[in-house]
């Protein structure tokens, strides 16, 4: 899939802009603090319904203004689709998302309409950090490629936040009737949570496929890396088990302690946890090799290549790293941003757009050949 156009209004520092992204690799270069995660937002924004930075809508509207529209035309095998997002610094007025015209009721409706995969210099530090990270970046894979995924994270989180504030309760004083609540939230959460981890796993057995063979080619035949999930393994039932057996705990500390949103996997090379044992390069390698899988897996999954977002990763990269990455990412649309051209190590690129002030300045429009 391909994004032709993306214009936005209002959004972020941008007062207005208009951007024809080139099939092939498209730069975005400025200084610091003009504009350029800004615009990746916006593509992210019109893929998910949300930005990847935060969670308040109303920081992505400009300042002063009273409305922030972006909006992408996407082309897809089955032709053009537009996907609109209108945004509204006032927290009672709701976000308005449209598909060709036409307002959607869910975003579940949104997912799969623009597929990216984003690559920030956060994402290097994907095996290092902390569980949450890795969380998101499975949750947000998953709900790209399937709506009854997104839906059951949402009555789970729904769920989990009913069950956190009874538990709070129970804290202060015990009751029977909060007891019997307690229960009914309990089934819910294990419902969802149920759809939740079949689901996770069945994506994390995709993306170890893909990943242990690219890994192996990123390190020589070097490495092998596997995927395990670390947390419950259960169906319905068993979760249900498992938050009774917590239940005592859970009342004393006042939080859920067990489920999909304390889960993490580990990854593993050579046999080794990644994260405890892995030197700097070798899981910023390994982070690169999931971020690759993903775009394969979303390849396979929907016949056709995400849109690829690359946030100031090159100048994270050595050398040879940056090659696989670019070799890799063949006939897929790129969009890169760097504060100079320089640091892309003289790669290929088919348009280059300076940025400055959230002002884009398409004049450099060349082709650079190796
Ligand atoms: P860097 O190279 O440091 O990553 P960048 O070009 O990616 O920089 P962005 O994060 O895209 O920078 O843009 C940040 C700029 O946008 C900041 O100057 C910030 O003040 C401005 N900004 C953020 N939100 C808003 C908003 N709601 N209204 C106006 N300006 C905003
Ligand atoms: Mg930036």
């Amino acid at each position: 899939m391909r994004i032709e156009r993306l214009r936005l209004r209002s959004f972020r520092n941008y007062e207005e802009a208009d951007v024809r992204p080139a099939p092939g690799v498209t730069v975005l270069y400025g200084e610091n603090a003009q504009g350029k995660t800004n615009l990746m937002e916006a593509v992210h924004l019109c893929c998910v319904g949300r930005s990847h930075r935060t969670s308040r809508d109303r920081e992505l509207v400009r300042w002063g203004e009273s409305e922030a529209y972006v909006q992408a035309d996407v082309r897809r095998r089955d032709g053009v689709h537009q996907v609109g997002v209108a945004l509204y610094p006032n927290e009672q007025k709701k976000k308005k998302i449209t598909l060709n015209g036409d307002p959607i009721k869910r975003i579940g409706e949104l997912m799969g309409q623009v597929n990216a995969v984003l690559f920030s210099p956060e994402d290097l530090r994907l095996v290092k950090d902390g569980p949450d990270g890795r969380r998101r970046f499975l949750d947000m894979e998953i709900s790209q490629l399937q709506p009854a995924y997104f839906y059951a994270l949402q009555r789970y989180a729904r769920a989990l936040n009913q069950r956190n504030g009874l538990l709070h309760e129970l804290q202060l004083h015990r009751g029977d009737a909060l007891f019997s609540t307690l229960e009914e939230w309990d089934a819910m959460l294990a419902q969802s949570g149920a759809v939740v981890l079949r689901k996770r796993a069945q994506y994390l057995a995709q993306l170890e496929e893909k990943a242990e063979e690219i890994h192996d080619a990123l390190s020589g035949g070097r490495e092998k890396l596997k995927l395990r999930y670390a947390g419950c393994d259960a169906d319905e039932e068993g979760l249900v088990r498992l938050l009774r057996a917590a239940r005592e705990e859970d009342c004393r500390r006042g939080f859920t302690s067990v489920g999909p949103h304390r889960d993490d996997y580990k990854i593993i090379i050579n046999g080794k946890d990644a994260r405890a044992f892995a030197s700097q390069g070798q899981q910023r390698t390994a982070a690169l090799s999931l971020k690759l899988a993903e775009i394969e897996v979303m390849r396979e999954e929907t016949n056709e290549a995400p849109v690829l977002l690359l946030d100031d990763v090159m100048s994270e990269l050595d050398v040879s790293r940056r090659r696989m990455l670019l070799t890799r990412i063949g006939g897929v649309q790129t969009m890169i941003t760097c504060t100079h051209l320089d640091d892309l190590g003289g790669a290929e690129y088919e348009k280059a757009i300076s940025i400055c002030e959230g002002k884009l300045n398409e004049s450099v429009d060349k082709i650079l050949r190796k």
